[in-house]
């Protein structure tokens, strides 16, 4: 059995590779140090053994992670050894290697995309330059204590004609600044520091190098970039410019309608904590003959996703609904029913059953079918009843609670923002939940705001149009406060 050295990329989850993820997914034994990217872990069959750093303390020793490579690579298992960035970049994949060729165990090597690449690209710098840089050297900024003290040639170092790219060096920051100043590099050679390159939390210090030495708070993990190609960055930023930059915002609505908005919000370059309160589930209920009706109200895109449903189940299609008034509540719905083949007739401009109502008025209607979930509101129905229509209401799906586990209640607690989508998120995330404390509470829209109230809370922002884009652009308009 092989022994695969794969490297998990800087940080974003993105940026593991094709092959990385189908080991990951086919190990036996996943042997992971501490800085891989977030998540990719999550789910996969393997026995998962960790040997990084514990907390803030030692590094399991590197002959007992050898040991246990030839132990697990002899088992007749498929093992991964996973490490951050690209395993032969001061990862020890070659001594790794060298143990498993001295061991007889087959091995294969995948590279990551390297964290002195990869942090510079998402901090807008690149490593060369035709004009200001034709050449980059990777150096360790955390020389081995037990070597000899000329272990770098720091004059060579400062003489290379290119860019410096220094890992592990934040501690010895002051050091590798005044050697490379002593060595000839001018103070006022540009440095760029990334913290945390390509993660949710990047952030970027652009100093010199006669500066850099004094400046505090840098933390690592980070990358030190010291050359001309540093001060690119000045216009070629691009992550820690977007709007939500380093804003967590955490997303109630169902698994299955949340990630169009999840992707939006992460385009926008907030970290998203999806934390599904809900999930709908279909109930069993026939369809009525739908000739019967002239109007055809649909409230939620669930609601038209059923209703096709139940038409598929009958052989029957977008035929059956000839000759209706089609109503949805908002552009959401009207983009499901489309999905059907169905243009509604009337979608009101303001995406509640009120805004519908309005939007009803002068059309004429004898028979109307509302097409709902068990927990819809009377206001669309008392309002037809009101006008003289005779009222039939079929109920296609629920809303139960989705649990909500410890570790995503934690990371919605800590996040900057908490969306609901609808009064039954509020609901099931307060019940689930016990408090709405910490971030601040965004409602997409009255109703949804009204429960928020009723549970104690007074919702922060609430959007207008209570749509989802509506609800990114009330989150845009409060972040840039
Ligand atoms: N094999 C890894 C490097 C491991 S050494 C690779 O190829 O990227 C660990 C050092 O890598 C850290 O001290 C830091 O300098 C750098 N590093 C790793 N991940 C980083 C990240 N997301 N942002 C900035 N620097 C990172």
């Amino acid at each position: 059995m092989t022994v695969y050295l794969v490297g998990a990329g800087p940080g974003d989850p993105g940026l593991l590779t094709l092959r990385a993820r189908e080991l990951i997914d086919a190990a036996d034994v996943i042997l992971y140090d501490r800085l891989i990217p977030p998540g990719i872990l999550d789910g996969v069959a393997a026995e998962l053994v960790y040997v990084g750093k514990q907390g803030g303390g030692p590094q399991m020793p590197q002959e007992e992670i050898d040991r246990l490579l030839v132990q697990y690579g002899t088992g007749g298992r498929t093992v991964v050894r996973l490490k951050g960035g690209d395993p032969f970049v001061f990862g020890r994949g070659g001594e790794e290697a060298l143990v498993l060729r001295e061991a007889g165990i087959p091995y294969e090597v995948v590279p990551g995309i390297t964290a002195g690449i990869a942090a510079p690209a998402y901090a807008g710098v690149p490593v060369t330059h035709r004009e200001l840089a034709s050449g980059v050297a990777f150096v360790t900024g955390h020389e081995n204590p037990d070597k000899p003290e000329t272990a770098l040639d720091w004059p060579a170092l400062a003489a290379f004609p290119g860019t410096l790219v220094f890992y592990m060096g934040v501690k010895a920051l002051p050091r590798i600044a005044s050697q490379l100043i002593a060595g000839g590099r001018p103070a006022s050679q540009p440095v760029a520091v990334v913290e945390q390159g390509t993660l949710p939390g990047q952030k970027t210090v652009l100093s010199t190098l006669g500066e850099i030495g004094s400046v505090t708070g840098i933390r690592a993990p980070a990358i030190t970039l010291v050359g001309e190609v540093a001060a690119l960055r000045e216009r070629l930023a691009w992550l820690e410019t977007r709007p939500l930059h380093g804003r967590t915002v955490a997303v109630t609505r169902a698994r299955a309608q949340a990630s169009a908005l999840a992707e939006r919000l992460r385009g926008l370059g907030a970290s998203v904590v999806e934390a599904p309160a809900i999930r709908t589930q279909p109930l069993p209920a026939a369809l009525p003959d739908l000739g019967a009706y002239d109007l055809l109200c649909v409230t939620s895109p669930n609601g038209a996703h059923e209703l096709f449903a139940r038409l598929a189940a009958a052989d029957a299609d977008a035929r059956a609904l000839a000759g209706l008034t089609v109503a949805a509540i908002g552009p959401g719905t009207a983009r499901a029913l489309g999905e059907h083949g169905i243009r509604p007739d009337v979608v009101p401009a303001r995406a509640v059953a009120e805004g519908l109502v309005e939007s009803l008025a002068g059309i004429d209607m004898r028979r109307a079918l509302i097409v709902r979930g068990r927990e819809g509101r009377d206001v669309l129905p008392d309002a037809l009843l009101e006008r003289g229509a005779e009222v039939d209401i079929i109920v296609l799906y629920e809303t139960v609670a989705e649990p909500l586990d410890e570790a995503t209640a934690r990371a919605a607690a800590g996040a900057d923002y908490l969306t609901f989508t609808s009064a039954s998120t509020v609901r099931f995330f307060v019940a689930a939940a016990g408090s709405l404390a910490g971030p601040r509470i965004a409602s997409i829209g009255p109703a949804t705001s009204a429960a928020l109230r009723e549970a104690g809370v007074e919702p922060d922002l609430e959007a207008d149009p209570h749509t989802p884009d509506g609800l990114v652009a009330a989150l845009l308009a409060d972040a840039a406060r």
